[in-house]
């Protein structure tokens, strides 16, 4: 069994970091609060990541994907791979970088260079979230240009919002397409799918599989993070099933 998207650097922390609106920025705001003060050193991440990796396990997982905060610097990454080499040869890690925002124009500088640090350090994938970037497309085109440099795949974190003027997915797909990307790339959440017209739905799935897009659906996250302003016919937050 596979766990295709993990952040093993934040695992079991949810005590210790209250998101108390219940949403995704509620839950982003409380981590960086958390993390600029302070509260997890590199021992603690590797511990609490070896922690979640033993439970995975012991649940008949045996492959784990695992985005990584890398915008803070390269700590976390750090302690995320200590955990990976504790588990060797009972569990296969992939580790994702996940960059912070912005990552584009002149604002974004400090996030490129923690790309390309954690890049050094060693990851198997690029990920980021263009819907939370002033300029997603850009922050997707400079992804592909960075994987195709190191040599990786993608898992980036696709419209993880309930507007459904937001859209990157169709562009993803079509950027796959024209540019001939070599290594996979995933599509991880892609809410606003979900938010589509049949006709819409049908046709980005259909540019999705044609340019072989994975898509990971995440319905224990987004069925608790989005919606939280919708008391009655609440969105479920999940892509086109
Ligand atoms: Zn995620």
């Amino acid at each position: 069994m596979a766990e295709p998207h993990a952040h093993l650097d934040k695992a079991l922390t949810a005590e210790q970091v209250p998101n108390p609106g219940g949403d995704l920025m509620g839950a982003i705001d409380a981590w960086m609060t958390a993390a600029s003060a302070g509260l997890f050193t590199p021992e603690d991440i590797a511990n609490r990541a070896t922690d979640a990796l033993e439970l995975l396990l012991a649940n008949g997982a045996t492959a784990v994907r695992t985005h990584v905060n890398v915008g803070a610097g390269a700590e976390a990454l750090r302690a995320v791979r200590e955990a990976r080499s504790r588990m060797d040869g009972l569990l296969d890690v992939q580790i994702v970088a996940l960059t912070s925002n912005p990552i584009t124009g002149p604002e974004g500088r400090e996030n490129r260079r923690a790309l390309a640090v954690a890049l050094e350090v060693g990851v198997d994938l690029i990920g980021g979230c263009p819907h939370l970037d002033p300029d997603g497309t850009t922050l997707m085109s400079d992804a592909f240009a960075a994987a195709s440099d190191a040599g990786i795949g993608l898992d980036l974190h696709v419209d993880e919002v309930l507007d459904p003027e937001v859209l990157y997915l169709r562009e993803l797909a079509r950027m796959v397409t024209d540019g001939g990307f070599a290594h996979p790339v995933t599509a991880s959440h892609c809410v606003t799918l979900g938010l589509q017209s049949p006709e819409v739905q049908a046709a980005v799935s259909r540019q999705v599989a044609d340019a072989g897009v994975n898509v990971v659906t995440l319905p224990q996250t987004n069925l608790f993070l989005q919606g939280r302003n919708h008391p009655t016919a609440t969105p479920r937050g999940l892509t086109a099933m």
